[in-house]
C-alpha cells in the first residue's frame, strides 16, 4: 500500500486545473532561502529541483507587485498559525512559466510540479481551481480521523467487559489498525482533531 500522500496524488482530478499560472509566478518554501540553498549544496534532490527552475524575488515588495493577493494570503495564513517570520521569507517565481501562462518545459517538468498541490493542506493561490476539492479532502480526512477516534473508545470500553484471549487478541489488532490510521495524518494535526 502507497503511502497517504501517493493515494491523495492517484485520485486529484487534474482537470480542476484552470491553468492561471500563479501556482508556478509566485511561490514560497516552509524553509528560508539560505537553507535551500545549504541543501543544495549537500545535493538534496528537493532543494536542487526547486532552485533549478525558481528565482527567488528580491523582495516581499517585488513579489507583491507580480501577485499581491497571493502574497498577502500566504503570510495571513503564516501569521494565523504563529508561523511568519518576515526575515526568512522569500517568494520565487519559475523561469520556465511562459507569458500565455503555459510551461515551457511541460513534458519534462520536474516532480514537484507533477506533484502540485502535493497534499490536502497545501497553500493554493485564491481562486485556485483545487481549492473546493482540496477542502473536501481535508474535511473527509477529518471525518475520518474521529470516526476512528469513536470507534477507539468503543473498544476500550468493549475491552472491560471481556475475558475470552481470543477475542481480545482480535480487539488488539483492530485497535492497531485504528492506530495506523490516526498516525498517517499525524503531521496534518490528526491528533487535534
Ligand atoms: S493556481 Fe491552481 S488553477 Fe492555477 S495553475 Fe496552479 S494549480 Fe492550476
Ligand atoms: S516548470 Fe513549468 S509547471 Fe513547474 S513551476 Fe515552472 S512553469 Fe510551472
Amino acid at each position: 500500500m502507497g503511502s497517504y500522500e501517493d493515494t491523495y496524488l492517484a485520485k486529484r482530478p487534474q482537470e480542476l486545473c484552470h491553468m492561471c499560472g500563479r501556482c508556478c509566478r509566485v511561490v514560497t518554501t516552509s524553509k528560508s532561502y539560505e537553507e535551500l540553498k545549504a541543501l543544495q549544496a549537500q545535493n538534496d534532490i528537493g532543494a536542487c529541483e526547486f532552485l533549478k527552475i525558481f528565482e527567488p524575488y528580491p523582495s516581499i515588495e517585488a513579489a507583491r507587485k507580480v501577485d499581491k493577493e497571493l502574497v498577502d494570503n500566504v503570510i495571513n495564513l503564516l501569521k494565523e498559525d504563529g508561523n511568519y517570520d518576515e526575515s526568512k521569507m522569500t517568494f520565487y517565481g519559475c523561469k520556465y512559466l511562459q507569458d500565455d501562462n503555459l510551461c515551457s518545459i511541460y513534458e519534462e517538468r520536474p516532480v514537484l510540479c507533477r506533484h502540485c498541490p502535493s497534499t490536502p493542506w497545501s497553500i493554493v493561490p485564491p481562486g485556485c481551481g483545487f481549492e473546493g476539492w482540496l477542502f473536501m479532502e481535508r474535511e473527509n480526512a477529518k471525518q475520518k480521523v474521529r470516526k476512528a477516534k469513536e470507534d477507539l473508545l468503543e473498544l476500550q470500553l468493549l475491552k472491560q467487559k471481556k475475558t475470552d484471549e481470543e477475542f481480545l487478541k482480535k480487539v488488539a489488532s483492530v485497535e492497531h489498525k485504528i492506530l495506523n490510521t490516526i498516525e498517517l495524518y499525524k503531521k496534518y494535526g490528526s491528533y487535534d482533531w
